[in-house]
């Protein structure tokens, strides 16, 4: 049975392989929400580096930030505050993949978003099944993601993607000092 995952780093690209069972998985790296492109790039080549060493297949979407801030700033948005800001940039990620997986044939989709500890899985998991009705295609969430697996030798990320968070983590940062 193949999937196709959606995947934003390659730390958490590791874990879900590892819980993968015996799906045959190729990642989808679909991010319009990581910026600066540097810091894509920098994502982007660990995924290659880590797709490569496992023999996973890589598919690369075009690094498009218009997709991401068009959702953002549909009406009833506050960018600022991450309880509305957050699920549309899930719900732009999850719905691209599913559709995309829908109509490459695939059996399921899912999302390295649900084998993160920083992310609200509840909620994307909620996302992610209004998207598999939506498309016709399963999600699939892997039931023994661990979390705290050690993982090196790649870039990793100090944020979470998009130019708010950076903006929210500098502060922070700014403030321990
Ligand atoms: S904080 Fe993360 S999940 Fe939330 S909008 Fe930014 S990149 Fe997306």
């Amino acid at each position: 049975m193949k999937l196709l995952l959606h995947a934003c780093c390659a730390d958490c690209t590791i874990k879900f392989l590892a819980a993968k069972e015996d799906l045959e998985v190729e990642v989808y790296y679909y991010n319009p929400n990581i910026h600066p492109r540097a810091e894509y790039l920098s994502r982007l080549k660990a995924m290659q580096k880590i797709c490569g060493e496992a023999g996973v297949k890589l598919i690369v979407a075009d690094w498009s930030p218009k997709e991401y801030f068009e959702a953002q700033n549909r009406k009833g948005n506050d960018s600022r505050d991450k309880k509305t800001r957050c699920p549309r940039c899930w719900q732009l990620r999850l719905g691209k993949t599913a559709k995309i997986a829908a109509e490459n044939k695939y059996d399921y989709f899912s999302s390295t978003l649900v084998s993160s500890e920083y992310q609200d899985k509840e909620t994307i998991e909620k996302i992610a099944q209004e998207e598999a009705k939506k498309n016709g295609i399963e999600f699939w969430r892997p039931e023994n993601v661990d979390c705290k697996m050690e993982t090196k030798g790649f870039y990793k990320q100090f944020f979470c993607g998009c130019v708010y968070s950076l903006q929210e983590r500098m502060e922070e940062k700014y403030l321990e000092e």
